[in-house]
């Protein structure tokens, strides 16, 4: 890539991040002796930074986020087009890309119905929240109010949100939290709370037994997400779903599934819950509905939840009471109908869980050859390996080691990610999550940099 027309400027650009930006989820003192990164350009699986790296990116974007890769033209005309149209009106009022998208959305989730648009996957996970709360309040009383959610997932960063966050230490010094959240374990086999056989019903019974302290009739919903993302690429053991899903029938519990990492394509469905045949209340999703070319997130839920919001209209209150003033902008459908699109017709679900399936291969070769890799997850093109010192204790490695191994492909011109950093025992694992384009090439290239990293830094 050719860089100059950026090199003048760049001096500029890191001296006014140094002195003005607060980057996300980072701590900023290493900037006072090294330089931030700043990302200029974008192209398929590639990113290119100030200093003129070309940068292989196995996570999307960092967080998950850019699907489709980076570099599509036909994105930023569809939004280029739209917006020159009309940009924005509040979405009491519709708009074109935004009801043909909700159709588009719909078509590919059978027995859901409704679209609700917000700007990002804690908002959408929000909204669902409050509709849970206002559903406890016209049906119960206000006393099925409770929201459980679970050990280890993550469902945004806004006070609610975080009430509903399972990695603790990320909410520490945050609180107080929102009463009325209730946490269930999770459901990581390869570190067992019960020594069991059928482990997937166990860890769901756990769940029931949590409903049954807390008294079903106070329990209105349950959170979770397909396969937990940043608490540790958690994919659910056998027979977790059906079981939780008898859990939620047998108690009224709506069941509010956070696809803002798995949904639209991750796993190599278009939702993660439909490896499960997961029939949800509320589907959240956020990232990969646009790529990341435009801010769009939607919280999708059933024509039996619309309906309960829609009827007696004669009560003044009996509708759902709630804006998200950027849920109007149009350039976010018109991102997401592209999307969409490319994902169709360039067959990348198909690719998802072609390159998944050689994505888990080649990391369980590389367990092969590394014994500080303990176990390898995951579900289409969103794999993890966690990294323990010991195989029989199964101890974590020091987070030092996973950030080296970070570095160490970073070195390699390839960016890789890991389980949030401040969570002890959980911050060990080594996250991947290429663009759903993804070649056999660049999949190769991704685990190559990890196995040599990984005998850089424990050999
Ligand atoms: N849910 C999950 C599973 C997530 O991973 C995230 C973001 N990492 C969120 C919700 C929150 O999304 P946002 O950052 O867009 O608010």
């Amino acid at each position: 890539m050719n860089n100059s027309v950026y090199s003048n400027d760049i001096s500029e650009v890191v001296e006014a991040d140094r002195a003005h930006l607060w980057h996300h989820l980072i701590q900023h003192k290493p900037f006072e002796t090294s330089d931030p990164r700043v990302i200029i350009e974008g192209k398929g699986m590639r990113v290119w930074d100030a200093k003129g790296n070309e940068l292989l990116d196995a996570v999307s974007g960092g967080v998950w986020t850019v699907n489709v890769g980076y570099g599509r033209e036909s994105i930023a005309k569809a939004v280029y087009d739209q917006l020159i149209k009309v940009n924005y009106f509040a979405n009491s009022a519709g708009s074109i890309p935004g009801s043909i998208f909700a159709k588009k959305l719909i078509e590919k989730m059978p027995g859901m119905s409704r679209v609700y648009y917000t700007n990002s996957g804690s908002e959408a996970n929000e909204k669902a929240f409050k509709m849970i709360r206002q559903i406890a309040h016209k049906r119960y009383g206000g006393k099925k109010h409770k929201i459980l959610y679970r050990d280890r997932d993550y469902h945004g960063a806004t006070i609610a949100t975080m009430s509903a966050g399972g990695q603790d230490e990320r909410n520490a010094q945050y609180g107080p939290f929102v009463p009325g959240f209730v946490k269930v374990p999770h459901c990581l086999e390869y570190r067992k709370q019960w020594d069991v056989e059928n482990y997937g019903e166990r860890a769901a019974d756990a769940i029931e037994e949590v409903i049954l302290r807390e008294g079903p009739d106070t329990v209105g919903a349950l959170c979770l997400e397909p396969v937990t993302a940043g608490g540790g690429v958690i994919t659910p053991p056998q027979g977790y779903w059906e079981r939780v899903q008898e859990i939620c029938k047998k108690y009224d519990i709506l069941l509010h599934i956070d696809e803002v990492v798995c949904g639209v394509g991750r796993t190599g469905t278009w939702f993660g819950y439909q490896h499960f045949g997961i029939k949800p209340d509320f589907v959240t999703m956020a990232k990969g509905v646009a790529s990341g070319y435009a801010a769009i997130a939607c919280m999708v839920t059933t024509e039996e939840v619309f309906n309960m919001f829609k009827d007696d209209s004669s009560d003044p209150m009996n509708y759902f009471r709630d804006i998200s003033t950027f849920g109007g902008c149009t350039a976010g459908p018109a991102a997401a109908i592209e999307n969409m699109r490319i994902i169709e017709d360039e067959g990348l679900l198909e690719n998802t869980i072609k390159m998944g399936e050689r994505t888990m291969n080649n990391l369980r070769a590389l367990m092969e050859k590394h014994r500080v890799i303990g176990d390898v997850r995951g579900k289409g093109l969103f794999c993890g390996a966690e990294l323990v010192a010991d195989r029989q204790t199964k101890e974590p490695v020091d987070e030092k080691k996973v950030q080296a191994v970070v570095a160490e492909c970073g070195a390699q011109g390839v960016i890789i990610g890991a389980t949030n950093r401040s969570l002890p025992g959980f911050n060990n694992t080594l996250c991947l999550s290429p663009a759903l384009i993804a070649t056999a090439d660049d999949i190769d290239q991704i685990t190559g940099a990890i196995d040599k990293a990984l005998t850089k830094v424990f050999s």
